[in-house]
Order: structure tokens, then C-alpha cells, then sequence
């Protein structure tokens, strides 16, 4: 499966969201620093309308999304890169995950401590980018002699290695995340550099509970920022997602309405996280249940048949096809067949987002 690591200076919203996305009520959330010191993992169903209304049209018993994991990583500091606070401990956490949910604290509450005195979430981000940077750079440069010694004994991989290494460090040295400096169609090697900032990093503005819906000054700053870098982020208020993941879910949509909000703000970062990691949900419906199947954009067919099971990547033979809008216009298969809208496709078939599929394969 694939995860997002949420990340920020402590007391920011991590915890509360953590809790909120994962619906666990045991409140971890407390008003002082370090109070998250295991990183914790939690399982989220990624919403999706589609589910239910393929469901209702195949008669499905049930449905099942797909999820995706969050592992809330404690709260890191300034000098967390030569070991302050969990300092080593979260920056191996955070190497492990596919993309970084980066928490800035956009609300002021005189109760609640800031490490650093003030609120100023574009200040904040610049602490964490700076220590990832700089855990970033001490990796490589403790790499790099290591690698030069290889390459010139003709080592190939190590040449390749230190070719793609060499503009990044580059970058880091002059204060520039990895991401800006990969080499073009180097984007798998780099990621064998196994670096955080090469990571995608959507920002999650936490506000106060009035401005959930506006935003205010503190968010408009760091959208701005987004604008000009280029990148993700979505506004939510850590306090209120609380207080909804609280309620049931007929409960939701009217709560949030009263408080001017479309949608939960959690939706809206799950959503946000799946498409920062480039992937897509495939449809299978039957008589049992309606499923959604998680893959990477550009899968092809038997691969993402793996994602079911291993042996339909082995024994596949092809997949009836149908796309999700075809599907909901000829009211089920036997409809879209008649229509001439189920393609049976092989194995280089690149499979798209809402195609619901059938797979053939020997056992
Ligand atoms: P973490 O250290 O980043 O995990 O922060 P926590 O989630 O533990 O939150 C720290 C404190 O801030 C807790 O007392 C939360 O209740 C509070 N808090 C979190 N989000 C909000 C918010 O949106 N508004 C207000 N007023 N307080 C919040």
C-alpha cells in the first residue's frame, strides 16, 4: 500500500488530525511538545461517490473502498537534523514514507504553545524544509566518497548514482529541496537516493475554527507560496475535522453546511493525498460486493490485477472493460455489451482511473 507521513513542528494540529483522519478517539492530542513519540499508523477509506452508485447497479451486497495510510510522525524541531528533539528517530520515519502531509499551524490560541513563540506558518515551513534539506545533504555527502571510489573502479551503478547526486547537491547546498534538481528521466534513480526532499508535500493550513471555510491571513501567505512553487495544499480545521469525525455520518453533511463547508476537510486531504502520489482507483462489481482497487497511473493490465491477487498477474489472459461513465450510461455490463462498450483488452492495456474491469486468467 502506499502512505503519507504527516509532518510538522509540534503543537500544529498533527495529532488531532491524525486522530480525526483515523477516527480513533483516544486523544493523544495534548498542549505540550513530543507528546507523539511512536509514529503511529492508521487505514483510511479513500471516499468515492463512484462506489455506490456501481453498486446499486450490479446489485452489489455491499461496497469496499480502497485506503490509503497515514502515519502521523512525531513533532520535529529546528536542529532535529543534527539530532534535536526525536531528531534522528522521525527523520528515519519519514524516509520510509511515499509522500509528506506537511501541517502548518495557521490558527492562534494563546493556550496552546508555540516552540517558536509566535504564529507564522511560513516561517515554520522553512524550519522543516531547512532540516530536511540538511538530513538530505548529510546523507549523500556521507555517500559520495564511498560512491567516487566504486565509480572509479568502473562500477556503472555508482557512476550513475553519483551523476544524478552531484546537481542535487547542488541544490541543497544552495538551500533548494532535492525535487528541483533531478536530472530529466532520472526520477527512478533518484529515488533510489532514498531522499525526503525528492517526496511530494502537500500543505495542510491548519486554521481556526471561523476561518475553516475563507481561510485567513496566515493561509493566504502559504498559498501564495504554493502558487509560486508550484505544489499542493488544502485548508482545514484540524479542531472541527475533531469534532466531526465524532459524528455520525448522516450527521456530517449537516453539520458542515451550518459551518459554510462543502465537504469534510478530511476528504479533501485523503483526496489530495492519493492524486500527490499519482494514483488511480479501478472498479470490480459482482453480486458480493463493489470494490475499489488502488494503482499508480500507467499500470497496465496484469499488474493491476496483481493488486487483487499475485496469481492473476501470473495466469492473465485479459480483462473485460468497461469505463465507469459507459458503465452508469448502459446501466451495468450486460447493457454497455449491447452497446458495444466492453472492450476485451490484453496485456499492455493501460488501465484508467474509473474502468470497471473483469480479469480472465488461468489458475
Ligand atoms: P501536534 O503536536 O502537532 O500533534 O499537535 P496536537 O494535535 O497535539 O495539537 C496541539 C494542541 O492544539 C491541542 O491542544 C489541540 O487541541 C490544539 N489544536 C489543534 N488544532 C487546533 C485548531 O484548529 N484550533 C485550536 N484552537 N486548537 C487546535
Amino acid at each position: 500500500g502506499f502512505n503519507c507521513g504527516i509532518v510538522g513542528l509540534p503543537n500544529v494540529g498533527k495529532s488531532t488530525l491524525f486522530n480525526a483522519l483515523t477516527e480513533t478517539v483516544a486523544a493523544q492530542a495534548a498542549n505540550y511538545p513530543f507528546c507523539t513519540i511512536e509514529p503511529n499508523v492508521g487505514r483510511v477509506a479513500v471516499p468515492d461517490p463512484r462506489l455506490e452508485i456501481l453498486a446499486r447497479i450490479g446489485n452489489s451486497q455491499r461496497t469496499l473502498p480502497t485506503s490509503l495510510e497515514f502515519v502521523d510522525i512525531a513533532g520535529l524541531v529546528r536542529g532535529a537534523s543534527k539530532g534535536e528533539g526525536l531528531g534522528n528517530q522521525f527523520l528515519a520515519n519519514i524516509r520510509e514514507v511515499d509522500a509528506i502531509i506537511h501541517v502548518l499551524r495557521c490558527f492562534e490560541d494563546g493556550d496552546i504553545t508555540h516552540v517558536e513563540g509566535s504564529v507564522d506558518p511560513e516561517r515554520d515551513a522553512e524550519i522543516i524544509e531547512l532540516e530536511l534539506m540538511l538530513a538530505d545533504m548529510e546523507s549523500l555527502e556521507k555517500r559520495e566518497p564511498v560512491l567516487h571510489k566504486r565509480a572509479r573502479g568502473n562500477d556503472r551503478e555508482a557512476q550513475q548514482l553519483l551523476a544524478v547526486m552531484q546537481p542535487i547537491l547542488t541544490a541543497l547546498r544552495e538551500g533548494r529541496p532535492a525535487r528541483t534538481a533531478i536530472p530529466e528521466g532520472e526520477e527512478e534513480t533518484a529515488r533510489r537516493l532514498q531522499l525526503m526532499t525528492t517526496k511530494p508535500v502537500l500543505y495542510v493550513c491548519n486554521v481556526d475554527e471561523d476561518h475553516a471555510a475563507t481561510g485567513n491571513a496566515f493561509s493566504d501567505k502559504i498559498a501564495a507560496r504554493v502558487a509560486a512553487e508550484g505544489g499542493a495544499m488544502v485548508m482545514v480545521s484540524a479542531a472541527i475535522e475533531a469534532e466531526v469525525s465524532q459524528l455520525a455520518a448522516e450527521e456530517r453533511g449537516e453539520f458542515l453546511e451550518g459551518l459554510g463547508l462543502k465537504n469534510s476537510g478530511l476528504d479533501r486531504v485523503i483526496a489530495a493525498g492519493y492524486q500527490l502520489l499519482g494514483l488511480q482507483t479501478y472498479f470490480t462489481v459482482g453480486p458480493k460486493e463493489t470494490r475499489a482497487w488502488t494503482i499508480v497511473a500507467g499500470t497496465k493490465a496484469p499488474q493491476a490485477a496483481a493488486v487483487i491477487h499475485n496469481d492473476f498477474e501470473r495466469g492473465f489472459i485479459a480483462c473485460e472493460t468497461v469505463s465507469y461513465d459507459d458503465y452508469v450510461t448502459f446501466k451495468g455490463e450486460a447493457g454497455a455489451k449491447e452497446a458495444g462498450k466492453l472492450r476485451i483488452e490484453g496485456k499492455d492495456y493501460v488501465v484508467k482511473d474509473g474502468d470497471v474491469l473483469l480479469f480472465r486468467f488461468n489458475v
